[in-house]
């Protein structure tokens, strides 16, 4: 266990559909001084909005640790600031451990680390999103204001501040990879993430969500099964799992149409046995 092995790679890739407004914090420092109260966060070079791909890794693996710990408040072990999160403790924990293996864990009381199986990429516009959104006559590059209201319990005074946010409608590109370390965990692993994904759709992404922003929906154009054998240039050593015949590059806009031509989440579920079978080939 000390070297980890690799068997291969399961790369997911598609879209992130919002369907409320998006907003991800950013520093209030890539804005002119005063210009809105909580800035989303922006690619310093580009200037565009994005999906850090830390926020989404961070949503599934705490959507997964409140899953596993049920009612046991013991299973959020370890300390990081003011939250309670959990840890495996030592790297055999982590290898047995449904949260820790796909997700990682730092720190454990023997000093050793678990590096995660999955990386989840930062998420940039599609090209018809970003065409779309500078067009479009929004307050501020890619972004809307939103203005909302605190109403002071005693004075009922107002104090109103701005959100900026993503219009809904807004597409980002999203890419999952994940390693097959231990063949056995395959199947539990890969469900897991699908159904993170699942998760997430009836929860939000980002902040603000209790009050509605932050729904998207995940659509799929592609899930590629790689064994190790595929980057050496071995015939047969891949999979395409699920492919979508839309080229996202190639879309003019954002139509209703395009959604009922990609796969959703649940279409994936039921490859998860396909996969499974493959690398046991
Ligand atoms: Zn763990």
């Amino acid at each position: 266990m000390n070297n980890k092995k690799l068997y291969g790679k399961i790369v997911i890739k598609g879209i992130i559909h919002t369907l409320t407004g998006l907003h991800i914090g950013g520093s209030k420092e890539t804005l002119e001084i005063g210009t809105v109260d909580l800035p989303v966060i922006r690619d310093p070079v580009t200037r565009e909005p994005y999906i850090p791909g830390s926020s989404i890794k961070g949503k599934m693996r705490s959507l997964l640790e409140r899953y596993k710990a049920g009612s046991d408040t013991s299973f959020f072990s370890k300390n990081v600031g003011n939250a309670k999160i959990h840890a495996c403790n030592t790297k055999e924990e982590a290898f047995n451990c449904e949260v820790c293996r796909v997700f990682g864990s730092t720190g454990g009381k023997d000093g050793s680390n678990f590096p995660s199986r999955i990386k989840v990429r930062d998420a940039y516009f599609t090209l018809y999103t970003k065409r779309h959104l500078e067009n479009a006559e929004t307050d501020f590059l890619f972004s809307e204001v939103k203005y909302e209201n605190v109403l002071d319990r005693i004075t009922a005074a107002a104090n109103p501040r701005q959100i900026e946010r993503v219009p809904r409608g807004s597409d980002f590109s999203f890419e999952i990879v994940y390693d097959v370390e231990e063949k056995t965990h395959i199947e539990e692993d890969i469900a897991n993430i699908v159904m993170l994904m699942n998760l997430i759709e009836d929860d939000y992404i980002g902040g603000h969500g209790s009050r509605g922003y932050g729904k998207v929906k995940f659509y799929i154009t592609e899930c590629i099964a790689k064994k190790i054998e595929a980057y050496k240039g071995e015939s047969n050593s891949e999979k395409v799992i699920l492919s979508s015949d839309v080229k996202l590059e190639d879309v003019e806009k954002p139509e209703e149409e395009l959604y009922t031509k990609l796969a959703s989440v649940s279409q994936l579920k039921e490859k998860v046995q396909e996969i499974v079978d493959f690398f046991k080939s």
